[in-house]
Order: C-alpha cells, then sequence, then structure tokens
C-alpha cells in the first residue's frame, strides 16, 4: 500500500483528506491524518463569542466526525519532518512514514513573541480573540466592563483573517452602542500598516467606516513591547499608546517543527516556501503545503483553504499519476466583513486583481455587494457556519467559483461613500 499522509486536521487537512479519500484507490492508498487535538473549532465563530452573539459551544466538534470511514487517525504532535527518508516524527518518539505528505498545521498566535504581551495583564485586561479560550475570557470581561480606552492592536500584519481585527472593531462599536456605554468607550485601532487595510480601494472604503464610527486609526505602529505598569503599547520608534482593555492580535506563527524540519528556509514565522500556482513545497516533489501553513502571498483563510484545496486535489492526483501540475490556484480569497448593527461587506479578490466594488456573485443581481455594507452580506457570513459544518469540511462541492471571476466587478467605479 501507498501512504498519503496529512499533518493538521483543521479546515484544510480535512477537507484535502476527504476530497482525496473519494479519489484514491483504496486498494492502493492508506490515508492517515495527524493532529495533536481532537476538538475542531470553527474559528470565524471567534469573532462572535465576545459579543454574546455565539456561545462557545456553537463552534465546536470531535474532529473525528469529519474523517472518513478508514481513516487512520494519529492524535499526536509532530516533531519534525524527516523530508531526506519520507518519514514524519513524532513528539512520542513515533515516526510515520509517507510517499505523499500533505502539510496543513495553519497558523496560531503566540503572543510569548511580544515583551510583556502575556504576563501579569493577561485576560485581566490583555485579550486575544484568535483562540477559543481569549474569545471565551474577553466575553466575560466585555460583559462587566464599564468603559474606558480599548486598543485593537495587530503585532505583526501577516495574520490569519486579515479582516477580523476590523470586524472585531466595527462589532465593539454595535455592542457599546447597544449597551448605552458607547459615549464612554474609546475605540483606537493600532496597526503596522499604513491604513486600514492592505488594498488600496478596501482600505478607502474600511477607513471611511472606521471614521464614521468614530475609531481612530493609529497606522504605522510596529509593537516592540508592552508596558505593564503603565499599561501603554511601545513601538520601535517610541511611539507610546496607551490602554485601559487591549484586544491584541499577536504574531502568529506557523507549527514549531517547521522551523527543526528541512523545509527550504521557511522565514521566521515558520511559514513553508511554496509553489505559489501548485501548491508543491518548493524544495520536494512529493511534498505539498495548503492552507495558512505555506507562504503563498495571498490572505491566510478559510475561503483561501477551500480554494487551494481543490486546486491541490487536482494536482495530488496529477502528481500520483505521474503527469504534470496543470491545475494552478491564483489567489482567490472572498472574505465577509462584519461591520455592526445586522450588516457586512464583501471581497473578493485574487494575486492580481485587489477588492473591487460591484455585486457577488451574479452581476447586478448579486444577491451579495462587494466592498458596500448589506443586510445580505451578514446573512451570508451567518450562513456560512452551517456550510462549514455540513458542506466544506466534507469535501462537498460548493457553488463558488476557484479561480475568481471579474463578473459583477466594476473596475472603474468608484467606491461606495
Ligand atoms: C478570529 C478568526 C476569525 C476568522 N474568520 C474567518 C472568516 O470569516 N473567513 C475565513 O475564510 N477565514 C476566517 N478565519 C481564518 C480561518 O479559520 C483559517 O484561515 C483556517 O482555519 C485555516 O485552515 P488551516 O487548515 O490552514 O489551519 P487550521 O484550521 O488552524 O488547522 C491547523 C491544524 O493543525 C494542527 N497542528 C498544528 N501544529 C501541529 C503539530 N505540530 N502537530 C499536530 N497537529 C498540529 C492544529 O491542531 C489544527 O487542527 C478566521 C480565523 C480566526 C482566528
Amino acid at each position: 500500500m501507498k501512504k498519503l499522509l496529512i499533518l493538521g486536521a483543521g479546515t484544510a487537512g480535512t477537507m484535502m483528506l476527504n476530497k482525496l479519500h473519494k479519489q484514491l484507490d483504496p486498494a492502493e492508498w492508506h490515508c492517515t491524518i495527524v493532529d495533536k487535538d481532537p476538538v475542531h473549532y470553527y474559528q470565524p465563530g471567534f469573532l462572535f463569542i465576545p459579543f454574546g452573539v455565539y456561545q462557545p459551544e456553537e463552534v465546536q466538534r470531535p474532529k473525528a466526525d469529519f474523517f472518513p470511514e478508514g481513516t487512520d487517525v494519529v492524535w499526536a504532535e509532530v516533531e519534525q519532518v524527516l523530508s531526506e527518508e519520507n518519514q514524519v516524527l513524532l513528539t512520542d518518539g513515533r515516526t510515520l512514514p509517507y510517499d505523499v505528505l500533505i502539510i496543513a498545521t495553519g497558523t496560531e498566535p503566540r503572543p510569548g513573541e511580544t515583551p510583556g504581551l502575556q504576563g501579569t495583564l493577561w485576560y485581566k485586561d490583555i485579550f486575544d480573540f484568535y483562540t477559543f479560550e481569549g474569545s471565551t475570557r474577553l466575553a466575560e470581561k466585555l460583559a462587566t466592563w464599564d468603559g474606558g480606552r480599548l486598543v485593537i492592536n495587530l503585532a505583526e500584519s501577516i495574520i490569519k483573517c486579515p479582516v477580523a481585527p476590523l470586524e472585531f472593531a466595527f462589532l465593539a462599536d454595535a455592542y457599546f452602542t447597544e449597551k448605552g456605554l458607547r459615549d464612554r468607550v474609546d475605540i483606537l485601532y493600532v496597526t503596522p500598516l499604513s491604513g486600514a487595510f492592505t488594498k488600496p480601494k478596501a482600505t478607502e472604503v474600511l477607513s471611511n467606516l472606521l471614521a464614521e464610527k468614530g475609531i481612530e486609526v493609529v497606522p504605522d505602529f510596529y509593537l516592540e513591547r508592552v508596558d505593564e505598569d503603565t499599561k501603554t503599547l511601545v513601538s520601535y520608534d517610541g511611539q507610546e499608546v496607551p490602554f485601559d482593555l487591549l484586544v491584541s492580535i499577536p504574531v502568529n506563527m506557523g507549527a514549531d517543527y517547521v522551523e527543526a524540519s528541512d523545509m527550504g528556509d521557511a522565514d521566521d514565522l515558520n511559514f513553508i516556501p511554496t509553489d505559489k500556482h501548485t501548491l508543491q513545497a518548493r524544495d520536494y516533489d512529493n511534498i505539498f503545503v495548503v492552507g495558512d501553513a505555506t507562504n503563498v502571498p495571498t490572505s491566510k483563510a478559510g475561503s483561501v483553504a477551500h480554494f487551494m484545496a481543490e486546486i491541490l486535489t487536482e494536482n495530488v492526483l496529477h502528481y500520483i499519476h505521474g503527469e504534470p501540475l496543470t491545475a494552478s490556484f491564483d489567489g482567490h480569497a472572498n472574505c465577509f466583513i462584519e461591520t455592526g448593527f445586522g450588516k457586512a461587506a464583501l471581497i473578493d479578490f485574487n494575486y492580481d486583481t485587489e477588492p473591487l466594488p460591484g455585486t457577488f456573485p451574479l452581476p447586478f443581481l448579486g444577491p451579495m455587494r462587494l466592498l458596500d455594507e448589506s443586510r445580505m452580506n451578514h446573512m451570508g457570513k451567518l450562513l456560512f457556519r452551517w456550510v462549514y459544518w455540513h458542506m466544506l469540511l466534507t469535501g462537498k462541492t460548493l457553488p463558488v467559483l476557484t479561480h475568481m471571476s471579474m463578473t459583477g466587478k466594476k473596475q472603474d467605479e468608484a467606491v461606495p461613500a
């Protein structure tokens, strides 16, 4: 039997397992998946937990519920990929051989990378919402917090779901308004980027929305440390931003084993060098990388993991059959942006095309609006949780195009005011 080994049973790894399991000949291929944590978290739900929109039990399910029958499941932590030997070493000392390896170990927040962040104020006045624990602890804090200076800070610019911190700011504005506390809360958005987002048209729309909602943006702020005594963010160039309550998006990094493995000069953040079109590891023909673990220049997002999984399924099958890897990922990303008060915006872009205004997926009819707020977009975001559990993870075909389409997009139109 030949061995397909998948590292990571999150969004991307689970999709790849389900898609390839349907395609591979069971008489020839044996599939194994490895993960250190048996609970699958619906991470987009972490955004809503602090505001009481979702309850903790609504965002978690056993990972094993999503594995096809006949899969060999290994609950263990990966220690190292021994790529020259086609083996993976686990921290418990076991080794797993492979013919084809798919890496899908994602990225996770590392508050310990910034001095003072995970110190005496952690989960007292400093919280994250990128983890299950962080979002549930923040929900408890917000329920009793009676106002002050709320600072939302990105410690690094490369993070998963780059719009989630903005969504948090918009939802915080709505939450405190509805609680009758908004005039006692100053909201600051402190970012290393030069504006609200990376792409010009989206930045213009999102900056307008932040200004409209009275959220102050502090750009070009490269966090060096948190001064716990004065409750102040300090940047490398000496800027200081004091806070009463800090919601931090800590440095996001790939798994530690990447550094210990010979993955071809993975960067300081442990993201793996990957061909941005074929999704083959740059230095190894029989290793493929999918989801947040790659270093490809698009957003780290579940939607991206989904489009990548469609492409990678084709390319893994090509590889197995000795054919050229002809399926090509275009960097397609599609993200709803919650803007508060029951509305959301939507962006759709790829490596070459920035988010543009227009309608999605159909011209004129939509029903979603691009780079503009609507209730329909918000409904789409909430509906996505059902789609995630019932269709996406199980590898079903979704009615969205894998490659970005220009249909409905208006290249020369000014962004909505
Ligand atoms: C607050 C928040 C909001 C978000 N909102 C959206 C959204 O609205 N839309 C969207 O598209 N995306 C969103 N995302 C991003 C999305 O959840 C991720 O991009 C997606 O889950 C990436 O999938 P992945 O498989 O690459 O990584 P993950 O789903 O994180 O899976 C990685 C898996 O690898 C395992 N693992 C890691 N290291 C090891 C190891 N050493 N040994 C064994 N196992 C290991 C982990 O346990 C995990 O199960 C959001 C994320 C967050 C945090």
